[in-house]
């Protein structure tokens, strides 16, 4: 401190630099500005000691607008005070509503459906499929995949590595440039979408910025934006741009005329003070969840975009209802009419209307620090991952499980190792159990709709009575609802609460690595990971941030929901049908833009499942370098069912097979534990 400084500086001893502000702020913008996003974190750190000196979060409050009208004006469509022509002067909606009834409901496909497909992604004639799959696995063939399996486990693609494949399509790009293929890609719309009008002759720059083969290309926008958001995320900083999808609807829509019921004889105006106040109780939850998310990235969070896929980590009011407080146990086989009565993947366990209605997508949610993608998980605040991630960083010390069943040593202990600082690579997040001993022991996964059978997510459920607390202001914030606010599931109409796994707390160096029969010869490449006296599990929260993002690593996605490939798929969909009249027609707004509408449309929807197509394609092309190991196996199991398999088919592969492997080349042994090294290479191509 300085002679002359205010008092407030403090006293002679303590040394205040240039900058250091020690102010922390949260600024609401109240005017509106375009372009703005709709939050930003810009704290100022210490450059010498990395210190943070000033929290700083900013949120555009225009912005929190915007997206809590068009979240009332669903609702209202929804609840049926919105007319079709209110919206869009035409006549132009398909089954909207039936669409919007689905929400996020999805479609079941029976067993031989999804045979069908996994047959025809391997080109394999699919009666042969549904024989071979039908037979039991060899116990040699089970063991060359699961290793095959542990091989792949990490194999992930990160934005901030150069894409040699990306350069080989631009180069191919730059080819077509200045032929008749450009001219004819060059069309109306094409023009329309680059705002060009007939003024403009189109050469040179002009012609960059039309060409879907230049800058005009979807593709191009999204790669900066990531260029963008990776360079933010290396300084600390959060740009947050805009608000979450509604998948939830249904459920929102019930529960705000629950806390907002109307009035059959409500004058005009007492209708528009309701939207008012279902509007600003809405903005008041969204501006907490802005600050949440900000305050987190002040408090040294990065972003962790696995928020939504983290199934184990899931609020416990999902797995209530998932499984009706535990007591749903039955496995479901194939695709079933109700969900009620069995718990399996979305594809054969639709969504119950208990579900739907108590916002089960809610509660699929881990963490503040993703961009969440339904807009009701914006409503729920910090999540199991936030409070463990500031437990390690201020007090270095990590949650551990206390129940021995989940220790080190034991089957289920060995899948949570393989689970243990891993997002899961472009296979996302796979839980399973270890199986076998010695050098037989391996991994097996089930799908995580199991977790509640095989790890008791839940338990010690009892019945509760909601209560509206104390403080509730019902005149500014709605009828306290028991769900929305109290986040209380029914099910089978009682009220209830369930107890979640226990934890424990012990420091970081208290913690050793896994030996070899701990992991079941699964795949572990995590830090110290087992308490040393106890031999407890430290519990293996996922964390993935920027730069794996949105590039295909199927448990990182930026503005998305569900917790495997199908659901992700399934709130895609559902998200572009609720949001279609939304997003596509101008409504009078004055931000509205053709460009923004195909940029969302592209960014929000279409990029996403088209990066899902990575992991097949990973299969695909390394599979024959697999085959030098263990994947020869593989070769010898689809030799015995040579017969069952289409005939040209098989051939083409066994030619390939044969080239790599001359005929009088005897088979390699195979070692469980040799690793491999031709596997090493796509790790580098991806960038690991
Ligand atoms: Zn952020």
């Amino acid at each position: 401190v300085a002679k002359g400084d205010h008092p407030a500086c403090g006293t002679g001893e303590q040394d205040a630099r240039l900058g250091d502000l020690r102010r922390n702020l949260v600024l609401v913008e109240q005017a509106p500005q375009t372009p703005s996003p709709w939050g930003i974190m810009v704290d100022g750190d210490d450059p010498l000691t990395g210190e943070k000196v000033a929290a700083s979060i900013n949120i555009w409050d225009h912005v929190t607008d915007l997206a809590t009208q068009g979240l009332v004006d669903l609702v209202r469509y929804m609840n049926g005070e919105l007319q079709t022509s209110d919206i869009t002067n035409g006549d132009y909606i398909r089954e909207w509503g039936k669409a919007t009834d689905l929400a996020g409901k999805g479609q079941t496909m029976s067993k031989a459906q999804v045979n069908d497909r996994v047959a025809s992604t391997a080109r394999v004639d699919a009666k042969a499929f549904q024989a071979v799959a039908a037979q039991k696995m060899p116990e040699e063939l089970r063991l060359a995949v699961a290793e095959t399996e542990k091989l792949v486990a990490d194999a992930a693609v990160s934005s901030t590595v150069a894409s040699q494949k990306s350069l080989e399509a631009k180069a191919r790009m730059e080819l077509a440039r200045g032929t008749h293929v450009e001219t004819e890609l060059m069309n109306q719309p094409m023009l329309e979408l680059a705002g060009v009008d007939g003024n403009v002759p189109i050469s040179g720059a002009v012609a960059d910025h039309v060409s879907p083969l230049a800058l005009n290309n979807p593709k191009i926008a999204s790669d900066f934006r990531k260029l963008h958001d990776n360079a933010l995320a290396a300084r600390g900083a959060c740009i947050l741009h805009e608000a979450p999808e509604a998948s939830a609807l249904t459920g929102i829509a019930e529960a705000l005329r629950r806390k907002f019921p109307i009035d059959p004889a409500e004058s005009a105006q007492a209708k528009l003070d309701r939207y008012e106040r279902m509007q600003s109780y809405l903005k008041r939850r969204f501006t907490y969840a802005v600050i949440a998310h900000e305050m987190g990235h002040s408090i040294g969070l990065r972003h962790n975009f696995v928020s939504s896929y983290a199934s184990l980590f899931f609020r416990p009011q999902y797995w209530q209802l998932r499984t009706k407080n535990g007591s749903v146990t039955q496995e479901c086989d194939d695709a079933v009419d109700d969900g009620a009565g069995c718990v399996g993947p979305r594809y054969y366990d639709p969504i119950t209307t208990e579900e739907q209605d108590q916002l089960q997508w809610m509660f699929m949610q881990s963490t503040v620090m993703d961009y969440p993608g339904d807009v009701s998980q914006d409503l729920i605040g910090l999540g199991v991952y936030d409070f463990a991630a500031a437990r390690f960083f201020y007090g270095d010390n990590v949650s551990v499980y206390s129940d021995p069943r989940l220790a080190a040593g034991t089957s289920l202990g060995g899948g949570l190792l393989s689970t243990t600082d891993t997002f899961g690579g472009l296979f996302g997040i796979q839980y399973g159990e270890g199986s076998g001993t010695g050098g037989n022991a391996f991994i097996e996964n089930f799908h995580y709709a199991q977790l509640q059978n095989k790890l008791n997510v839940i338990k010690g459920c009892y019945g509760v009575t909601p209560t509206q607390p104390s403080w509730w202001r019902p005149e500014v914030d709605g009828n306290w609802d028991q769900v929305l606010d109290g986040k209380i599931v029914s099910i089978d109409g009682t009220p209830t609460k369930c107890r979640q796994e226990p934890v424990d707390y012990v420091g970081y160096t208290e913690l050793r690595k896994p030996t070899d029969a701990e992991l079941y010869n699964g795949y572990f490449r995590g830090g110290p990971a087992v308490d040393i006296k106890t031999n407890r599990l430290r519990v293996p929260y996922a964390f993935a941030t920027d730069g794996w993002a949105d590039t295909g690593n199927v448990s990182v996605f930026r503005h998305d929901a569900g917790a495997d490939p199908y659901e992700q798929t399934m709130f895609l969909i559902t998200s572009q049908e609720n949001r279609h009249i939304f997003d596509n027609y101008r409504r009078g707004r004055t931000s509205f833009t053709v460009r923004g509408s195909a940029g969302r449309s592209f960014g929000r929807y279409n990029e996403k499942p088209a990066r899902h197509r990575r992991w097949p394609r990973l299969l695909r092309q390394h599979l024959p370098e697999l085959r030098h190991g263990p994947g020869l196996h593989v070769r010898q199991h689809l030799a015995l069912h040579r017969e069952q398999l289409r005939e040209g088919e098989h051939d083409r592969r066994d030619r390939r097979v044969r080239s790599l492997h001359p005929r009088d080349q005897p088979p390699a042994v195979r070692s469980p534990l040799r690793p491999l090294v031709a596997v090493e290479r796509p790790h580098a191509a991806l960038g690991r």
